[in-house]
């Protein structure tokens, strides 16, 4: 067998928010680099299918889990077993203008993107500690460290993400945990597909310094570097990943 840095193989993963988009991306690259994977999310028949194409990899186990609600992650624990690597993944956003943003708006996406990943880290890191530790990976947005119009609880909740990973990093060095953040530009994704067809979106891609959109696979060094042991000496780490989007001219 080839030696390779980035091998994952007796490891197991948990994505949260696999059955769709980046979390089911995440997933299928983890389960060929050797992981047994995890997948979680609200709707379980939504998950199967992406089980199923990880099939030619190995088994992968479907898990239900509402990152919102104590009794779905506390369920999730059981019923996942021991994991080794966390991608918390899952999140939503709430688009529209400041002024008119309801305060259900700003709960549902802070109680996700914030709360529900930092909830998540705590009900798998205590695991970690016992067998002597782990990786987690929270999934961020270069929303987090720069700002745009008609986002405001996601761009607050993307900044929230990466003062968690700091704060964890720092607490859970010592139980061997890592935590590090991935900071995704804008990658091209069913949900978001047909606004890069718009002006709007083609005028967006232009002022990304390389001039095109993320794809999924731009995310699988970055992906595989924070859940091997290739970052073993890596905690606190915020990646962006977005073709020079954060460093564009002012
Ligand atoms: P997506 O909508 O396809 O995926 C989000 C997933 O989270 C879905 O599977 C959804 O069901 C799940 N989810 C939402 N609420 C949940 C809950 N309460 N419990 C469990 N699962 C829940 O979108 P995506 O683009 O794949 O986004 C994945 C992550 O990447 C998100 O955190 C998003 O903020 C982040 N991100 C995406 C981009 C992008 O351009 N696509 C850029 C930066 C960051």
């Amino acid at each position: 067998m080839k030696e390779t840095l980035l091998g994952l193989d007796g490891k197991r993963a948990l994505v949260t928010g696999a059955s769709s988009g980046l979390g089911a991306h995440f997933a299928q690259r983890l389960a060929a680099h050797g992981a047994e994977v995890v997948l979680a999310a609200r709707r379980v028949d939504a998950l199967q299918s992406v089980a199923k194409q990880l099939e030619p990899y190995g088994r992968a186990r479907c898990v239900a889990l509402d990152v919102t609600s104590a009794s779905s992650r506390a369920a999730m624990v059981e019923e996942a077993g021991p994991i080794d690597i966390l991608v918390n993944n899952a999140g939503l956003v709430r688009e529209g203008a400041a002024l008119k943003h309801s305060e259900e708006d700003w709960d549902v996406v802070l109680d996700t993107n914030l709360k529900g990943m930092f909830f998540m880290a705590q009900a798998l890191a205590s695991g970690m500690r016992e067998r002597g530790g782990g990786s987690i990976i929270n999934v961020a947005s270069i929303l987090g460290l720069r700002q745009a119009g008609g986002v405001v609880s996601y761009a607050v909740s993307k900044a929230g993400v990466v003062q968690l990973t700091r704060t964890l990093a720092l607490e859970w060095a010592r139980h061997g945990i890592r935590v590090n953040a991935l900071a995704p530009g804008y990658i091209d994704t069913e949900i978001n597909h047909d606004f890069w067809q718009t002006d709007a979106g083609k005028a967006l891609i232009q002022r990304i310094p390389q001039r095109r959109l993320g794809q999924p696979d731009d995310l699988d060094g970055p992906l595989l570097l924070l859940a091997s042991d290739a970052s073993r000496y890596m905690t606190g780490a915020v990646l962006p990943v977005d073709g020079g989007h954060l460093v564009n001219t002012l």
